[in-house]
């Protein structure tokens, strides 16, 4: 593939090494993530923003590390920002937008980083010998897989727990991938890749591949183009970090092109019963510690061992951020009352990212001027059952 003139390659977050794009998975020497950089003085905010006619996240490949000509990409990102103005007044700041991630192609925000994570594949001198190409996901990231990896014509793993929802099954096979159904949760999905696939891999897992959190961080700069300035307040629901460390990163990088003085507020939503990467915040740790026993029904949002925990809490620390818990009865409500009153559907993930919002307003953590974002990470097509379970649990 094409690589872009202002990035300069891979280097270890850990021991500070430098790479090619030919070294795309954790360090050799380490073990360390491996994070994409660029040459920021010689990107301008028009390099940017003057995107031309592409469409979607690839209109801002001056600031990723491959040439929209080159990306397998079916026009995910551009995703609609939407006023949601009855909730200004019952939050009480100045503006509402819902950030649409579940109108991706296949509806979650993943699709963002599987599709570079792909393109870096695409012109591969020998791409059967990639295969099998594997990872671990809660669902939806498995879905987005079997879609981009389909598109290579290479055979795909998805590893995914028994609870994950019936959706991300069913589309997993229908994209043409292979799949795994691991008895359990998340985690025993994570460590069956190595247990059951008898052979080397080219895995997709967030963290493993340097180029899924860097898909994230288009997000931030569709904010930016939309609203024509950042927003104050972000709520970010969080499993494995990717997003989190991502989006912080677009924001950083418009303040090192210039585009921007300040960076919003990131808030990283995540349930009460499952909450590594909020409790290593607030504790002052590093790092998350496992989350021993996690009990949540949204299942996307259940990663106990986050692969991006020691990322997203370094992004909140460094863009002066937040972390909130919240019950899921609250994510449930919030998703729900949100597709009767403001037509988005907003999954059982994405519901977490309203009810942070909630939690901020009963907090009083607002000071009511504010331009708000919530992002829906997912389409509620994905868990249609465990929304109306709520509403039924309601006596709906
Ligand atoms: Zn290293």
């Amino acid at each position: 593939m094409e690589l872009t003139p202002a990035f300069s390659g891979l280097v270890c977050t850990d021991c500070g090494s430098n790479f090619t794009v030919d070294v795309d998975q954790r360090c050799p020497d380490c073990e360390g993530v491996l994070e994409p950089t660029y040459e920021y003085d010689s990107v301008t905010p028009a390099d940017l923003f003057d995107g031309g006619t592409t469409t979607g996240q690839w209109r801002f490949d001056a600031l990723l590390p491959f040439g929209r000509d080159s990306a397998v990409t079916a026009a995910e990102g551009e995703t609609p920002l939407v006023a949601a103005d009855r909730l200004v007044d019952e939050l009480g700041v100045g503006e509402v937008y819902i950030k649409d991630e579940g109108r991706n192609p296949t509806g979650t925000v993943y699709d963002r980083g599987m599709s570079l994570a792909v393109t870096a594949l695409s012109d591969h001198d020998d791409p059967d010998s990639l295969e099998p190409l594997a990872l671990a996901s809660t669902g939806n990231s498995g879905q987005s897989a079997a879609a981009y990896v389909g598109r290579l014509g290479l055979r795909s793993y998805a590893f995914v727990p028994s609870r994950s929802a019936f959706s991300n099954k069913a589309m997993i096979n229908v994209h043409g991938g292979q799949m795994r159904v691991v008895g359990g949760r998340y985690a025993d999905a994570a460590s069956a890749v190595d247990d059951q696939l008898a052979t080397d891999y080219y895995s997709l897992q967030e963290f493993t591949t340097p180029y899924r959190h860097e898909g994230a961080k288009t997000v931030a700069f569709e904010l930016y183009a939309d609203l024509d300035e950042l927003p104050d307040v972000v709520f970010i629901p969080t499993s494995t970090g990717e997003l989190v460390a991502g989006i912080a990163k677009g924001f950083e990088e418009l303040t090192e092109i210039g585009a921007t003085e300040e960076t919003p507020t990131i808030v990283a939503v995540q349930p009460t019963s499952c909450g590594p990467i909020a409790a290593a915040f607030d504790r002052g740790l590093d790092e998350p510690e496992p989350w021993a026993h996690p009990d949540t029904i949204i299942g996307e949002l259940e990663v106990t061992d986050p692969a991006g925990g020691a990322e997203a809490v370094d992004a909140l620390r460094r863009l002066d951020g937040a972390a909130v818990t919240v019950d899921d009865s609250d994510s449930l409500e919030s998703a729900t009352a949100i597709a009767q009153h403001e037509v988005i559907e907003m999954g059982a993930a994405g519901g977490a990212a309203a009810a942070g919002a909630w939690n901020w307003q009963e907090a009083d953590q607002f000071s009511g001027d504010e331009t708000v974002v919530l992002l829906n990470t997912e389409s509620a097509v994905k868990t249609p059952d465990v929304l109306r379970s709520h509403l039924m649990g309601q006596g709906v």
